[in-house]
């Protein structure tokens, strides 16, 4: 059955296609991004089943104005898509890792997050059967942890940390809360090179969103199956 969901960084990539199979499906949806005109632009092909709401998940305020909209709008929301995150193409290695830096990752892909989510759950615990789902990277995975972009990779892990926290508080709610890697997307982030497409890329976050049993929750997910940490 159609749900509402709202989804973070959604004005393009991954985050605008996840928005576009939902509304297809009926869904009700809020489309969200930092720019109020590239949140409009990104909606209005969609039709009217899609609102488009400024949010900036580095900034207290402007994630307390987008919850003033949503809970002045809807009574619940089903699903709560964390997919806005940010990548340095230029990151060195570990041996130089500027702290600045890794508190820039963490403060938009971690923090962030953390902070949606926190704002949100009010409304999700409103739902029937609500969803959280953390748009995370096979980056992060612990056991498989390589040289790649050090800062955006442990602030991923850390993500993955922030889901695996939000499940086993949420362990005893309707509430189901996962980490998803999308894989490597054609998107501004994941390059021309990427193999996969954004409809690719979309799939198992829009599966997790719609159908996956509402049972599954505290996994880190890609292709529609649980990975290891
Ligand atoms: P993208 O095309 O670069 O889109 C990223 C989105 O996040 C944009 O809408 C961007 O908005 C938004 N964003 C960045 N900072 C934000 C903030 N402070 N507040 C709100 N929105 C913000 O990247 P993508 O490939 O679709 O990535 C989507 C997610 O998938 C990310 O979490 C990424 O880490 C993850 N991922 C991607 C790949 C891949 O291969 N593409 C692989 C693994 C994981 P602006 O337009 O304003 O910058």
């Amino acid at each position: 059955m159609p749900g509402i969901a709202l989804v973070t960084g959604a004005n393009k990539g991954i985050g605008l296609e996840v928005v576009r199979q939902l509304a297809t499906r009926g869904w009700r949806v809020f489309l969200t991004g930092r720019s109020l005109a590239s949140v409009r632009k990104a909606a209005s092909p969609l039709g009217a089943s899609v609102t488009p709401v400024p949010l900036d998940i580095t900034s207290k305020i402007s994630i307390e104005a987008a919850f003033h909209v949503a809970s002045q709008t809807v009574s619940h929301l089903d699903v709560l898509i964390n997919n806005a995150g940010i990548l340095d193409h230029d990151e060195g290695s570990i041996f130089e890792l500027h702290p600045q830096r890794l508190r820039r990752m963490f403060e938009t892909n971690t923090i962030g997050a953390l902070l949606v989510s926190q704002t949100f759950l009010p409304m999700i615990r409103q739902s029937e059967s609500g969803r959280i789902i953390n748009v995370s990277s096979g980056a992060a995975q612990l056991s498989d942890m390589g040289t790649w972009a050090p800062a955006y990779s442990i602030s991923k892990t850390a993500l993955n940390g922030v889901t695996a926290q939000f499940a086993a508080a949420l362990a005893d709610s309707k509430i189901a809360v996962n980490s998803v890697c999308p894989g490597w997307v054609k998107t501004d982030m994941g390059g021309r090179e990427a193999p996969l497409s954004v409809e690719q890329g979309a799939d198992t976050i829009v599966w997790l969103a719609t159908e996956a049993p509402q049972s599954m929750t505290g996994l880190f997910i890609r292709d529609r199956k649980p990975i290891l940490w």
